[in-house]
């Protein structure tokens, strides 16, 4: 795959653009969380669509699909970004992330299971942990039947994060936040009785959390058992398309305490809350939320907090 451009900085993140073979381009991440070193922790982020048809009203992914990568195509980001720093393949990182979590949801591309299956083989990586984060779309079943069967056989105790992406308790603007049909939250949480066994990692229900936006500790009881799932909030990340649709983010990343009362409410009905406020330094480079390029170029009025960095292209 040829390098189209890149952007970002070695301490924290690096966006790369790629072009494949069949002229297509694909973008990948790499960041480190400082001040931990790579030897610590290392994260990838690999595009699994080619653009992403849903178009989530808070994501610079969304939008200019055309298509579905090869098995190839996804391995090869992340050979791409660990042959440069591991050209022999072993990587020594004490937790080696890999997300399928940049341009589009893992659940429309079935070779996203074969791409987990390769992983241990391909690479020396003693703290390899894959993390698949979807939107759950309606008939999905057969994919998330191959990752659980993937995660039984390849990740157990604790080596696999699985996330479901659902905004809002209220289901009305959960399909507004999320511009498709999704599971209903009853076959999420069976999935979850299935899915999460002794040692394993707690799945995690993803809130990007929206000015009055309604996420109800309480509907989430009656549907997810706190021992088998966890709540993570963020804030909304700075992207255009938030921008153009008016979505605030509830939670201030400069103040965290903003998010307290939500977070009581939860641990009140006993789930584990992660507050999760990403390095503000990804936000300046755009690491955050796939199809940099894109966003960035047609983009009519700059951010003010995000896309900051130079591109440097071919
Ligand atoms: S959040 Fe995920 S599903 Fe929604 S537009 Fe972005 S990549 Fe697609």
């Amino acid at each position: 795959m040829k390098v189209i451009a890149q952007t970002g900085h070695e301490d924290h993140a690096i966006v790369t653009i790629l072009e494949t073979a069949s002229g297509h381009r694909l973008e990948c991440v790499e960041s480190v969380q400082p001040p931990a070193g790579r030897d610590e922790k290392w994260v990838l982020l690999v595009s699994t669509l080619f653009g992403c048809p849903i178009g989530c009203p808070m994501c610079d992914a969304g939008g200019n699909y055309h298509g579905k990568p090869t098995l190839e195509e996804v391995i090869g980001q992340i050979d791409f970004m660990v042959d440069k720093r591991y050209p022999d393949r072993r990587i020594p990182c004490r937790q080696f992330k890999i997300q399928f979590a940049r341009m589009g949801d893992p659940c429309l591309n079935p070779v996203v299971p074969d791409v987990l299956r390769l992983l241990p083989e391909r690479y020396d990586a003693p703290g390899l942990m894959p993390s698949v984060s979807t939107i759950a779309p309606v008939g999905c079943e057969a994919f998330l039947a191959r990752v659980l069967e993937m995660k039984n056989r390849l990740y157990s105790r604790g080596r696999f994060q699985f996330q479901f992406s659902i905004h809002s308790t209220d289901s009305a603007v959960r399909r507004r936040l999320i511009p498709a049909q999704t599971l209903p939250f009853r076959t999420m949480a069976e999935f979850g009785d299935r899915f999460v066994q002794a040692g394993d990692r707690k799945i995690t229900l993803n809130f990007a959390v929206v000015e009055n936006i309604s996420v109800d500790a309480a509907v989430l009881l009656r549907h997810f058992s706190p021992e088998r799932f966890l709540v993570k909030l963020t804030p909304v990340n700075p992207t255009y398309r938030a921008v153009e649709n008016g979505l605030t983010s509830a939670i201030d990343p400069l103040r965290p305490v903003s998010a307290g009362t939500l977070t009581r409410q939860l641990q009140d009905a006993g789930f584990d809350v992660i507050l999760s406020i990403g390095n503000p330094e990804e936000n300046r480079i755009g690491s955050n939320c796939g199809q940099f390029l894109r966003s960035h170029q047609e983009a009519t009025a700059p951010l003010t907090d995000g896309y900051q960095y130079p591109i440097f292209s071919d």
